[in-house]
């Protein structure tokens, strides 16, 4: 199964993407926690993305294309991926329907956690403080506000684009994190 998981910031993306992960057998793909471990080996890539993350803009979308493009190659996802974080914007939900056409794969479904922006910053900013690693370089307030606002510019239209390919699943992401589960579960049966 191959699929994408949208939402903002604190939707709870990553946490029901892994629970995803271990029922199906397929791979959780975060763009982020890829550019993140580059920041720390301090490869050409992290130290490219490295100011532009911590200020909560978008590392340059050719970057995160060809991370993704030799990613999905790799052994562990021929059973299927998730996507988590990508795509970002509508130039690369392009770029990525062109690489999966090139490579003969044909993307399953899109599920999108909708939740309201204002119970973001407070669950961004709880999971900062309780993070046994420390908080992330972008969990300022003020860089976590202008990664709300690229969301909207910037990613909402994904969404759109996926609506107007009829692939594209809305599901409350502001219920308890077991009933979110379900409803993912509900609608992959579906498809
Ligand atoms: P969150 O969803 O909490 O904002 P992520 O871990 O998905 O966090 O991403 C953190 C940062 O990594 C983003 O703010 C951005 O700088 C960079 N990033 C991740 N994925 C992409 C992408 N697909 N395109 C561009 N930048 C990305």
């Amino acid at each position: 199964m191959k699929l994408i998981f949208l939402g903002p910031p604190g939707a709870g993306k990553g946490t029901q993407a892994q629970r995803i992960e271990d029922a199906f057998d397929i791979r959780q793909l975060s763009t982020g926690d890829m550019l993140r471990a580059a920041v720390a080996a301090e490869t050409e890539i992290g130290k490219q993305a490295k100011d532009i993350m911590a200020r909560g803009d978008l590392v340059p979308d050719e970057v995160v294309v060809g991370i993704i493009s030799d990613r999905i190659e790799e052994d562990d996802c021929k059973n299927g991926f998730i996507l988590d974080g990508f795509p970002r914007n509508v130039a690369q939900a392009e770029a990525l329907d062109a690489m999966l056409l090139e490579k003969g794969i044909a993307l399953d479904g899109v599920v999108e956690l909708a939740v309201d922006p204002e119970v973001l910053i407070g669950r961004i900013l709880k999971r900062a403080e309780e993070s046994a690693d420390g908080p992330r370089e972008d969990d300022t307030e003020e860089a976590l506000q202008h990664r709300l606002r690229v969301y909207e510019e910037q990613t909402a239209p994904v969404a759109e684009f996926y609506a107007s390919k009829g692939i594209l699943k809305t599901l409350d992401g502001m219920q308890e994190m077991d009933e979110v589960t379900q409803q993912i579960h509900a609608v992959l049966k579906e498809i």
